[in-house]
């Protein structure tokens, strides 16, 4: 589905001595107007227009008598008639259109978001028709599909930038403030604290528990390494845990028995967006006088029953990476926690160990979210629940398309939690997922491996032991694309393409 034509009321400032219609182009239509134009002197009989654009986005407001303006596209034929200067028409990208019926004396104006270009014109209405089926057409999946989000949003970003840079409080200040409450809200949660990325939230929040040398904390081999960078950066030691290979994710069976005299923590990492099971988890650690530490990286909006990951333990760090679920321009992070004391050390911590500038209570340092991510990523979440809600529709695609197909497992969600499929791995059977990520590039399908090589055996680490189903998911695991702005042709083809390597 794309933008379809619409009709919008143009604000009208009345006046004793005249009228005044006001077109402001950030809230009316969205775009940034480089070009005006108009049409005047027309024939009664005659037909204007007769192209379509590719990229070009257009206003269209009828200043005086009245036009009628067909427009035809992918989504179907609309028919506007333009009789009052009080409404004007947003005309999105690809749409052939035809204006007739002129009143006499009728003047059209155009608003449009670039200037002259023809090569953006289609003139032919065949190849208009050619234009449309080949857009439709899939001929490649990419792996994720940020640049869809980025031409989406991109004025609303622009904007949006462009007012952080006017307030001038480049560092702190209200968007930070601001982004802070509405995370806490929206993870069910009672603090944020914004910091410079992801590892940093694990960082802080062990630094702020007093986790240090000599203090083991427990971390799934199956992951990114960060989640264990974090414990090694505080000078304490991680001691690996196996996984489940259904959902990558710490396997808690087998806490116990790594858990020591030593042991302070355990930091589950709902990987690939699907919760662990948070409940039985907590009460484990609760048995044992562990903190528990979430690396909610992946999981943005992820919930656990009714409630969203971020405050259901100790204190949970999140990423907001470019490519994650709720992702910046760059860098950024921020902890998600419950407790109000916890929440203040970690702002300081982060902030030069200093609430009163100048004044350093604690040896703190410099990990901040800035001002223009904060600003973004508060636009950014208010679509963050229709994203998570068009990935788990694209997913469902995938366990339509892939059930049963010989040789492939997918992922089994655990009763009770709602996943936001940060990534969607299947594991591939007997030594052959290298083969099936080269057939799938032969297709244009992108891929990706989360991860190739479990944290144990990463040459910075390895730790020895031994963790056959890490192991085994970092030898079978592939990712397949799944973005909210993915299509579900693209993704019907990438279940096609693997279904035809499978002979199946
Ligand atoms: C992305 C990620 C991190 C680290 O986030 P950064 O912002 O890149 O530091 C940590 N853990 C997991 C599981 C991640 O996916």
């Amino acid at each position: 589905m794309h933008e379809v034509p619409r009709l919008i009321d143009i604000p009208q400032k009345i006046n004793a001595s005249g009228s005044l219609g006001v077109v402001e182009a950030s809230t009316l239509t969205g775009f940034d107007a480089r070009r005006l134009y108009y049409l005047y002197d027309i024939e009664g009989n005659a037909t204007r227009g007769a192209h379509a654009h590719k990229a070009l986005r257009q206003f269209m407001i009828c200043l005086n008598g009245s036009v009628t303006v067909h427009l035809r596209g992918a989504d179907g034929s609309f028919t506007f008639d333009l009789t009052d200067r009080t409404k004007g028409i947003l005309i999105p990208p690809g749409y052939w259109r035809d204006l007739n019926d002129f009143a006499p004396g009728t003047v059209v104006a155009v608003l449009a978001s670039e200037e002259y270009d023809e090569g953006d014109y289609i003139r032919d209405p065949a190849a208009f028709d050619a234009w449309l089926e080949e857009r439709e057409r899939v001929g490649g999946v990419p792996y994720i599909a940020m640049a869809r989000c980025h031409d989406e949003m991109g004025f609303d970003i622009t904007r949006t930038v462009a007012q952080v840079v006017r307030d001038g409080s480049l560092i702190g200040g209200p968007h930070v403030t601001n982004f802070e409450k509405e995370f806490a809200a929206y993870c069910d949660a009672v603090h944020c604290v914004g910091c410079g990325n992801g590892l940093d939230a694990l960082v802080l929040i062990m630094k702020a528990l007093e986790i240090g040398a000599g203090d083991e904390v427990i971390v799934p081999a199956n992951s990114f390494i960060a989640s264990a960078l974090a414990v090694e950066a505080v000078g304490a030691t991680s001691v690996f845990v196996d996984c489940v290979a259904a959902t990558g994710s710490l396997d808690i069976a087998q806490l116990e028995a790594v858990i020591t005299p030593r042991t302070k923590a355990v930091m589950p990492v709902h990987l690939y967006g699907i919760p662990v099971d948070m409940v039985t988890l907590n009460a484990l650690a609760q048995r044992h006088n562990l903190y528990v530490i979430e690396d909610a990286a992946q999981a943005h909006g992820a919930r656990v029953g009714n409630q969203r990951i971020g405050g259901l333990s100790t204190a949970s760090g999140f990423s907001f990476y470019p490519t994650k679920n709720l992702g910046a321009l760059g860098d950024g992070g921020a902890v998600v926690t419950n407790d109000p004391a916890l929440a203040e050390k970690i702002r300081l911590l982060g902030n030069y160990g200093a609430k009163v500038k100048y004044h350093h209570d604690i040896k703190g340092t410099n990990t901040r979210l800035d001002p223009v991510q904060a600003a973004v990523l508060s636009l950014k979440l208010k679509k963050l629940d229709a994203w998570n809600e068009r990935r788990r529709a694209l997913a469902d695609i995938y366990f339509q398309g892939l059930n049963h197909v010989a040789g492939i497992a997918l992922p089994q969600m655990p009763q009770g939690m709602e996943a936001v499929w940060h990534v969607f791995p299947v594991l591939v059977a007997n030594g052959k997922r290298d083969d099936l990520q080269e057939f799938l590039k032969s297709k244009h399908i992108g891929t990706n491996i989360h991860y190739p090589i479990p944290i144990h055996k990463q040459k910075a680490y390895a730790t020895g032991g031994s963790f056959p189903e890490a192991e085994r998911v970092s030898a079978e695991t592939l990712s397949l694309p799944l973005d909210p702005y993915h299509t579900e042709n693209e993704i019907r083809f990438v279940c096609a393409a693997i279904r035809e390597w499978a002979g199946s």
